[in-house]
């Protein structure tokens, strides 16, 4: 499984990925953005095949990058976890009716873990 991890903030990013390296998931590819052009930049030259974004994020944020996968022909089926500290109840319902998985920051190494597992379907190899 490859993975593309959007953040715009260094420090989520490697706890993010650490997180997926302990979490027993086979996890191949890292790949790593700092805002949402840049994350769709990576996703069109890449295989890519889960993608976890922060929603604020300078240049594009990851309301914008959600809506631009969702309306890609070719990439619109990509599972698609949001990782943020947003708290508006609205605008969590938003993000699961663009068929994201929302997980609230700060987060547990379990409620990470869970959450890729619910999205991608896969069987824990642990
Ligand atoms: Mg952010």
């Amino acid at each position: 499984m490859n993975v593309l991890v959007v953040d715009d903030c260094s420090v989520i990013r490697y706890i993010i990925i650490r997180t997926l390296k302990m979490s027993g998931l086979k996890v191949e590819e890292i790949y790593q953005a700092e805002n949402g052009a840049q994350g769709l930049h990576i996703l069109d030259k890449n295989q890519i095949d889960l993608i976890i974004i922060d929603i604020n994020m300078p240049v594009m944020d990851g309301m914008d990058m959600l809506k631009e996968i969702r309306s890609n022909r070719e990439k619109s089926h990509l599972p698609v976890m949001v990782v943020s500290t947003e708290s508006n109840e609205k605008r969590i319902k938003s993000f699961g009716r663009l068929g994201a998985e929302f997980v609230h920051k700060p987060f547990t190494p379990e409620r990470l873990r869970d959450a890729v597992l619910q999205i991608t379907g896969v069987i824990d190899e642990k």
